[in-house]
């Protein structure tokens, strides 16, 4: 094994509550296929005998109940098997998450019990909790659930590009290469990767995303004794901790899984004394959990934000649109310059409203953004409205006053109001 090693087909054997670890090589795709027994890639069943292949980069563990074997083709950056795994203890999550799953059903018309489990995940950043996330949703999807999937990960972004908040139904286990199916998912654009630049903004969209939630559970029985799934982000002191505060209230959740970090969890145990419906567990982190620095996060937003427009396999067609100045309306919301204390009325104090809107004029500092197009009929409606798509501003020719944009496809956009951050990309 390991880099650079002759590529040849070899078996892997692995004993029951065992996973082979894979870190793919970072040029070529890897080819995997399950031989004997049984095994799932998290949370997910893979078939025998076909072959699956993985992109270069990936990080992943192949984890076996019962024993089986494994073929690979191709070179990994890292491969070895483990015996050691929290998978017993995430899997007695998912039994008692079930139970209440039932129990929900089983009640529909009590406001109360009719509610399935809320759950929400947080630890520290490469704790694991997008992977437990994950299995948690697919185990329930494959028992027939179709439990929600929240992501607040805007360093990351699972269920779209950085910089966003999104929500979407998980109907089937998650596909162990192509992730989550982007069909549509229900997005509110922050615009940033880190909460500090604007922490009001993010509770406020956080808000408007659980209260679209909840008014979607009153008339859908299924999905609310289905429950939901929220994968936080790695934020967990200062403003970070207070925002996951903030969180766990606005979304209701019941149960708190604490990955690897004792002091959060007897932090979050304390404060959540006073709700006695709300339980705090500690879980394990597990060992195969890869730490990436800011540069591999980095690289990971970019190739995120790529795989929005291109697709994972580069089977996407983006558009290259021309339009002028005036057929679009750019709003930043909050931040930028505020007014000198010299320009106020003597005694008022600058006041930077973090969710006022701001029209922008549109200039080269637009260049290489990626800006979201809301929803919103008016500007007054969009801090509150969640947002159609992305488009990529590849040029600004302030002469002819003309601005070009990649957006996934030809023609019109859903709405001439666009929302700008701080999320750029360099098209490599
Ligand atoms: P977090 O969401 O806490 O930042 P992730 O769940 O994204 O952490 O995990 C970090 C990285 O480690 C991901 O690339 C993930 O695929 C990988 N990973 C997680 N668990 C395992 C495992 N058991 N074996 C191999 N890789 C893993």
């Amino acid at each position: 094994a390991g880099a650079g090693g002759p590529s040849a087909i070899r078996p892997v054997k692995l004993d029951k509550e065992c996973e082979l670890r894979i870190e793919v090589g970072p040029d070529t795709p890897l080819r995997l296929r399950l031989l004997t027994g049984t095994a799932e890639i998290f949370g997910t069943e893979i078939a025998p005998e076909i072959w699956l292949t993985f992109p270069p980069r990936l990080k992943f563990a192949v984890y076996t109940w019962y024993g089986a074997t494994i073929e690979l083709d191709g070179t990994t950056e890292t491969d070895y098997t483990a015996d050691e795994t929290p998978m017993i203890s995430y899997v007695n999550v998912h039994a008692v998450l079930e139970g209440r799953r039932n129990r929900a059903k089983a009640s529909p018309n009590d406001s109360d019990s009719s509610q399935g489990p809320r759950v929400i995940v947080v630890g520290p950043t490469d704790s694991g909790k997008s992977t437990l996330s994950r299995m948690l949703l697919s185990w329930a999807a494959k028992q027939g659930w179709k439990p929600t999937f929240v992501d607040m990960d805007i360093g990351q972004g699972t269920i779209t590009i950085p910089g966003c908040i999104a929500a979407t139904p998980i109907e089937m286990p998650i596909d162990p290469v192509d992730g989550i199916p982007l069909e549509m998912p229900l997005v509110y654009f922050y615009g940033h990767t880190t909460p500090s630049v604007n922490a009001d903004l993010y509770k406020v969209l956080v808000k408007e995303l659980a209260q679209t939630l909840e008014r979607q559970f009153t008339g859908n029985a299924e999905s609310r004794a289905a429950g939901m799934v929220i994968n936080t982000m790695g934020w967990i002191e200062g403003v970070g901790y207070e925002l996951l505060l903030h969180a766990i209230d606005a979304f209701n959740a019941n149960v708190v899984l604490v990955l690897g970090q004792e002091k959060l969890c007897s932090m979050l145990k304390d404060v959540l004394k006073s709700k006695p419906n709300v339980d705090v567990v500690k879980l394990q982190k597990s060992g195969g959990v890869v730490s990436r620095n800011a540069k591999v996060r980095q690289k990971a937003r970019s190739y995120r934000i790529r795989e929005y427009f291109y697709g994972l396999a580069n089977d996407l067609s983006p558009h290259s649109n021309i339009t002028s100045f005036s057929d679009l309306s750019v709003y930043r919301i909050g931040g930028g310059p505020q007014a000198p204390r010299s320009a106020l009325p003597i005694g008022a104090e600058p006041a930077a409203d973090p969710t006022r809107l701001v029209l922008v004029n549109i200039n080269r500092d637009l260049l290489h953004l990626v800006l979201a197009v809301s929803f919103a009929k008016e500007p007054d409606q969009i801090i509150s409205s969640n947002v159609a798509g992305f488009i990529y501003i590849t040029d600004i020719d302030i002469q002819r006053k003309k601005i070009t944009y990649l957006a996934p496809s030809a023609g019109e956009l859903p709405s001439r109001f666009l929302i700008m951050g701080t999320l750029t990309w360099l098209e490599t």
